[in-house]
């Protein structure tokens, strides 16, 4: 059966879309940690990041590396941290979090934002992608 992540890929289920490239797919987390916490994922759907191969592993940070920078521009933040978890869903992804210190990285503490605010935070991310 095909991951949540691969109907969304596929608009079967809705999101709030950032970016999009031939192999790669970028999303606002449902359930953020911070403002603009976003989901960087392969088409392709291996269940376990470090199971892609490395051409494809490269590629997806390489993407991240590109939707990171546009999420730098728009939510103020001292770094964009990086985490893999993969426990909740089995299709390989990245997580992009805008912190200002460790704390911002508490994945037990989501944060509850309006449909409004995701749709803004995602457009203004996605249009600041080069
Ligand atoms: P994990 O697999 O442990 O890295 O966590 C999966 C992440 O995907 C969690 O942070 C969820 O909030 C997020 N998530 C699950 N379903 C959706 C969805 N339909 N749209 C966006 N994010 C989702």
């Amino acid at each position: 059966m095909a991951s949540i992540f691969t109907k969304i890929i596929n608009g079967e289920i809705p999101c709030y879309k950032i970016a999009e490239d031939d192999r790669h797919f970028a999303f606002l987390d449902i359930n953020p940690v911070a403002a603009g916490h976003t989901l960087v994922v392969p088409k392709h759907e291996v269940s376990y990041l470090f199971d892609l191969d490395d051409d494809e592993y490269v590629s997806l940070e390489l993407f991240a590396k590109k939707v990171a920078k546009a999420i730098e521009q728009v939510i103020p933040c001292k770094r964009i941290a990086e985490a893999v978890i993969g426990l909740e869903v089995p299709h390989a992804h990245i997580h992009l979090i805008p912190i200002n210190s460790e704390g911002d990285m508490d994945f037990r503490h989501k944060q509850q934002l309006s449909v409004e605010e995701m749709k803004t935070i995602a457009e203004k991310i996605s249009a600041a992608v080069k």
